[in-house]
């Protein structure tokens, strides 16, 4: 039986482990401080946002979001973002994407200041993590290095195939990877024969955002596969192909029309993998929980700790 890599749990572990340090913080001078920065009305921004506001609260970080108008323009967000980073009170500053067309997105990520830059987006630390120096990592590839390294998965010596290439996953998730020792191949969609190279890894980490395409034949048996995939599947056919085994699945789908299925087949996964994270519930719960270790982080630089 394939090990279930539990988000959650972990999720739940860091969050108890930050408590203490935003104790001591709060009381050595203030609660750490995290501002968000959500421009217009997009429904997923706003789950995403509530999702991380909530998390600060629950922690007794201060957190303050700025709602500027989807008509907002660059000029506009940059006075916003630099207003954020003279403040004595912020440590983190987070700018939720996707920013709407008009706004030139690098530069408003550029504009934070790298020691508030909770996501670890701006090139200074994206500097950083290639160079391997301390500086907050992207949150979503910072939480699968967590999961592995709290289920002891060995990581050292052995083969690690990302696919997927992307800034806020692929890339650094490979970079952490390799810093730990392991070697580290990274696909992407111009990979050929892309099932014969993911048959070699011993730690296959899927980020395409493509539903349950990689199947048995890209998985080697043993293997720890890490599904960063969130898709949603709308199609009542390919809903009851992909969890034909899975009655709670199915039942989701038949109450709610939809279904997250993540980039690799759950079937397949459930019996090739030695060790697997299931979606929803896998590496999800870690994003935001790194975020938070993120923001206190910063706090405790701040503070000379
Ligand atoms: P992205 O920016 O769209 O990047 C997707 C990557 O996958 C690209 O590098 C692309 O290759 C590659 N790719 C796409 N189709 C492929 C194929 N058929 N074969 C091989 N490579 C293929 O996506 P992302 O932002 O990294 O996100 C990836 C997935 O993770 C999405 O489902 C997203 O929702 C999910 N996600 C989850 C979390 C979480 O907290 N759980 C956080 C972030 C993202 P090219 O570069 O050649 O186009």
């Amino acid at each position: 039986m394939a090990q279930i890599l539990d988000g959650s749990r972990i999720r739940d572990e860091i969050l108890e482990e930050l408590k203490p340090r935003v104790a001591a913080l709060a009381s050595a001078r203030r609660p750490p401080g995290l501002a968000v920065v959500l421009v217009g009305n997009n429904p997923a921004s706003e789950i995403y946002v509530r999702g991380k506001v909530k998390a600060s609260h629950d922690l007794g970080i201060y957190s303050e979001t700025v709602t500027p108008p989807v008509s907002v323009s660059t000029g506009d967000l940059l006075k916003i973002v630099n207003g954020l980073n003279q403040r004595g009170d912020i440590d983190g500053i987070l700018v939720q994407l996707p920013l709407p067309p008009q706004v030139a997105s690098k530069e408003v990520l550029l504009a934070v200041s790298p020691e508030k830059d909770v996501d670890g987006f701006h090139p200074c630390n994206v500097g950083n993590l290639v160079a391997n120096l301390p500086a907050p990592r992207a949150c979503t590839p910072a939480g699968i290095l967590q999961i592995l390294k709290r289920y002891k998965i060995p990581v050292a010596g052995r083969r690690a195939v990302v696919v997927g290439r992307s800034d806020i996953v692929g890339k650094p998730v490979a970079l952490l990877l390799l810093h730990e020792h392991a070697t580290v191949t990274i696909c992407h969609s111009k990979t050929p024969d892309l099932a014969a190279v993911c048959r070699e890894a011993d730690i296959l980490v899927a980020a395409m955002g493509r539903p349950a395409v990689l199947t048995a034949e890209y998985i080697k048996p043993g293997a720890t596969v890490i599904d960063v995939g969130m898709n949603r599947i709308h199609d009542r056919d390919e809903a009851a192909r992909l969890f034909a085994q899975s009655p709670d699945k199915w039942a989701t789908f038949e109450k709610k029309g939809t279904v997250l299925v993540g980039d690799v087949d759950p079937a397949a996964m459930r019996e090739r993998s030695q060790a697997y994270t299931p979606v929803p519930g896998g590496v999800g719960p870690l994003t935001i929980a790194m975020l938070m270790a993120n923001t206190v982080e910063a706090a405790e630089r701040s503070l000379g700790r």
